[in-house]
């Protein structure tokens, strides 16, 4: 039977065996909807086409779902949207769907093969094409007919003959106005919104969700990969962003949400412009953002505060200044402290993004790095073990600076696959647990998590309905039960 040319089928991975997905702590503490998934699929049925995706974070055990989906509708395509850690869990959903489908064409998008693009085709054979970068535009003209003439196709990478190598045709010159796209299909998504949850502690209400508002960012820090929406920024305009909010508040009752912008406050006319809006006509919602301290001020900050800001994040990445000043621009740690202060003293809750294992990393910069967010009213921190994932700038010299595993599947900053010179595995899952450790045994900090009782009791009940999770992972630190101590 013929394949339904106008059919697609969106697949977020899990990554590993949906057995495990139960012990899969970052799947307690956080499961975001694949917003990437929700925003193709919305470009794609604006131009008549007609996706349906399928989130196996979200539903473990979606094999069968794949396979009956792809029986009903036989689409002519599957896409696979990928990180490292999961994409060779891609590979074998792609490999499932051409057995059950035969001449179904597999895509493969999303930040791994964004990096790596075209010598995957070479080493994947299940994989037939690859989006390159933002990926509306170019999975619109390839399931429109490019795929018959492939080179054609700005953004995409794809096989030369059935065992010829593999041709990447450069990124797409012109990029997408934000503006012009739909909002994202969240109803596409099963279960949406109450399938989905933020990290404990990180909200006031529920039900909430993730936003994406804005792509990319102008900075260039060593560990962070750019192949996706590379350094330029586009943002939605304050005007669409107050519609979006209110789309997600009317129609799926969203109380809260997590701004998922790299830089939410970088063009500050728009922040003021939105700040504006929902002060003259309220949506009853609160917000998250994640913010660089160059483009944070006091302000900017009271503003925020009125219109809903409820928590923001800071990049600190590691509390030694000449450790950071290798990885990234501006490295002004007191700048970063006042800023921090100044956002508490406004009343915002804070949270610090740091890593653990940066190269160049030792014991004594990790005791900096305590130190220095121990000093800092910071209400929470999530601390990722640095990995030198494929597109960052330090990937290509990761070998040389330490000893680097790179195991795709264990790529999830949540397992050390990189040891800088000078320290060991075993000593940075020590310094890992103390870090944290030390966090939780400052008063302060207990108080806070108290004080959730009331600003956030939803957060509780869910902690304490997965405290066996929890204290599992304090014991193994690693994300899954069975990962190397
Ligand atoms: S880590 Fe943040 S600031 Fe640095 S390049 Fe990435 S998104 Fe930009």
């Amino acid at each position: 039977m013929k394949l339904d040319a106008s059919r697609i089928l969106l697949v977020h991975p899990l990554g590993y065996r949906a057995e495990e997905a139960g012990a899969d702590i970052s799947r307690v503490a956080n499961l975001m909807p694949p917003l990437g998934l929700a925003m193709l699929a919305a470009y794609l049925e604006r131009h008549g086409f007609s996706a349906s995706i399928i989130d196996c974070f979200a539903h473990p055990f979606s094999d069968a779902a794949i396979l009956e989906r792809l029986r009903t509708e036989r689409p002519a395509f599957i896409g696979l949207s990928c990180t490292t850690s999961s994409f060779l869990d891609g590979v074998r959903i792609a490999a499932l769907a051409k057995a059950a489908l035969p001449g179904i064409r597999t895509v493969f998008g999303g930040s791994h093969v964004s990096a790596l693009k075209a010598r995957l085709l070479e080493d994947y054979p299940a994989v037939d094409f690859i989006v390159v970068g933002e990926g509306e535009a170019t999975l619109l003209e390839l399931v429109s007919g490019g795929w018959e003439a492939p080179a054609s196709v700005e953004g995409l990478a794809w096989r030369d003959g059935a065992d010829g190598p593999g041709r990447f045709n450069g990124y797409r010159r012109e990029a997408l106005v934000l503006d012009d796209l739909p909002f994202p299909a969240y109803a596409r998504l099963e279960g949406f919104p109450g399938a989905y949850r933020l990290p404990i502690f990180n909200y006031p209400t529920a039900p909430n969700s993730s936003c994406i508002t804005s792509r990319g960012c102008p900075y260039a820090c060593s560990y962070c990969d750019r192949s996706v929406f590379r350094r330029s920024f586009r943002f939605n305009s304050a005007a669409y962003l107050y519609d979006h909010m209110r789309h997600l508040r009317r129609d799926f009752g969203i109380r809260h949400l997590n701004f998922y912008d790299d830089q939410f406050t970088l063009d500050r006319r728009r922040v003021e412009r939105l700040t504006d809006l929902l002060l003259e006509r309220p949506l009853g919602m609160t917000f998250n953002c994640t913010v660089r301290a160059e483009h944070i001020d006091a302000d900017l900050v009271a503003r925020l505060k009125r219109a809903g800001c409820w928590m923001m994040s800071l990049g600190i990445e590691t509390g030694d200044p000449e450790l950071l000043a290798q990885h990234r621009q501006n490295p002004d740690l007191d700048h970063l402290a006042g800023k921090i202060r100044m956002i508490k003293k406004a009343g915002i809750r804070t949270k610090g993004l740091l890593m653990l294992g940066l190269p160049g990393e030792s014991e004594a910069s990790v005791r900096k790095s305590m130190d220095y967010v121990y000093a800092l009213p910071i209400d929470d921190f999530n601390l990722a073990k640095f990995t030198p994932f494929p597109g960052s700038p330090i990937y290509e010299k990761a070998h040389e600076l330490g000893t680097f595993e790179e195991d795709w599947e264990k790529m999830d900053c949540m397992s050390i696959q990189f040891v800088p010179r000078g320290m060991t595995k075993a000593r940075l899952e020590e310094l890992f647990r103390a870090f944290y450790e030390g966090h939780f045994r400052r008063p302060k900090v207990l108080l806070g998590y108290v004080a959730m009782l009331w600003r956030s009791p939803h957060s509780w009940l869910r902690f304490l309905g997965s405290l066996g999770a929890f204290l599992a992972f304090t014991r193994r630190t690693e994300r899954k039960a069975g990962g190397t101590p």
